[in-house]
């Protein structure tokens, strides 16, 4: 068994004392909402949920404290915020010597930017391990791309990547360790950009763990992009069926599947009697686990006395936008004797996937007949089936 008694106490300081300039948002960036939550709360979780880390102190700008308020969520080992200074260096200073006036100073310090949510839990153990009272650690990763010195739009160097590599947040260091090189730094006017560096103008040597590609720092709009699709919650399959049926009674055409069809008989029925685009409803609110169109559309409205069945389609889908979700496929099997569906199978596709605004080859027409056997064999009527295929964000 560790001898847990001897675990080193470790603080985390995560630096969201920044304008944001870059992101092009309307306020900084680390208080914008991924998926319902603020960047900064996502960074404060990971480090508030590690087991490793004891306590966690966030440098705010002072204009951001009602931000902050609103963003932070109540945890024991969350600190009350500090306000920082001009550049992230002095803020880091500001955080340190924060700390240092704290009743349980830490041994060790995690130094990390507030616009890095996706740090994860293996990064902080690693860099956590890695620290030791003469040397810190921080994550890097190589670089794949070859590497470019331009001016002016023009290059003027391949520079050799060899040996290079990309730092990330966040460092680790013996916490008196590097709030001396912060006071020296601060006495020498550095302006720094990471702990690193200011560890190295100190002479203190910084060890490399493995950094993590996700655990990017979040700077302009693709990140933002990049960020929103990571957090989006993951989207699964679901499908549906429908069935429909309507009597052909003595009348000159058919509306099928949004098209209408001259023909010696008409569709009976309270709207224009589209079964397949009904079924086709039926199957959409059957994927959405929405009841059926006799539900949304009672037939004893008279608002839908003769209606476009294009109606009714379109607020099923509308349903399914307000879901978050998209059609991946519409099948609808049209079975009668007559009239006859070959025809006018391509412009029922687009018809379909105009109404519902996809593309027609995510749509499918089929006619079949059912070799003169049962009501619609005798031409009594046109029945239809459908189904939806569709993406829902996963429960
Ligand atoms: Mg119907």
């Amino acid at each position: 068994m560790p001898d847990t008694s001897k675990q080193h106490r470790i603080a985390a300081l995560i630096v969201a004392a920044g304008r944001g300039v870059r992101a092009e948002r309307p306020g900084p960036k680390q208080f914008e909402p991924l998926a319902g939550k603020t960047v900064l709360a996502r960074t404060v979780e990971a480090f508030t949920g590690h087991p490793r880390i004891n306590a966690v102190l966030v440098v705010i700008h002072r204009d951001d404290e009602p931000l902050y308020r609103q963003a932070a969520a109540d945890h024991e080992k969350l600190l009350p915020p500090v306000f920082g200074g001009e550049t992230r260096q002095a803020s880091v200073l500001a955080g340190l010597e924060h700390l240092a006036q704290s009743p349980s100073i830490p041994d060790q310090v995690l130094i990390h930017d507030g616009a890095r949510p996706f740090v994860c839990e293996n990064l902080i153990t690693a860099v956590c391990s890695a620290i030791r009272p003469d040397a810190g650690a921080i994550p890097v990763l190589a670089i794949s791309e070859t590497v470019k010195r331009a001016e002016a739009e023009r290059v003027v160097e391949t520079v050799s990547r060899s040996g290079l590599h990309l730092a990330q947040t966040p460092q680790g260091f013996d916490f008196t360790a590097i709030l001396d090189a912060h006071r020296a730094a601060a006495a020498d006017q550095t302006d720094l950009t990471d702990d690193d560096a200011v560890a190295a103008h100190a002479g203190l040597a910084v060890r490399t763990v493995c950094g993590d590609r996700r655990n990017i720092k979040l700077t302009d709009p693709d990140d933002f992009r990049y960020a929103e699709a990571m957090v989006s919650k993951s989207m699964e399959t679901w499908t549906g069926q429908g069935f429909d049926v309507h009597a052909l009674v003595p009348g000159d055409h058919v509306m099928l599947c949004g098209v209408k069809i001259p023909h010696t008989r008409g569709l009976k029925g309270h709207s224009d009697a589209d079964a397949a685009l009904h079924a086709l409803t039926d199957a959409l609110y059957g994927a959405l686990g929405e009841g059926d169109i006799g539900h949304h559309f009672p037939p004893s409205d008279p608002n839908w006395r003769g209606a476009d069945s294009a109606i009714f389609l379109r607020e099923a889908i509308a349903r399914l936008e307000a879901r978050g979700g998209r059609i991946n496929n519409l099948d609808v099997t049209v079975i009668c004797e007559a009239p006859k569906i070959d025809p006018h199978r391509e412009a029922m596709r687009q018809a379909i996937a105009t109404i519902a605004g996809i593309d027609p080859r995510r749509v499918s027409v089929k006619g079949t007949t059912s070799e003169r056997l049962g009501f619609a064999g005798r031409g009594e009527g046109v029945a239809a089936l459908a189904t939806a295929t569709i993406q829902l964000p996963a429960l």
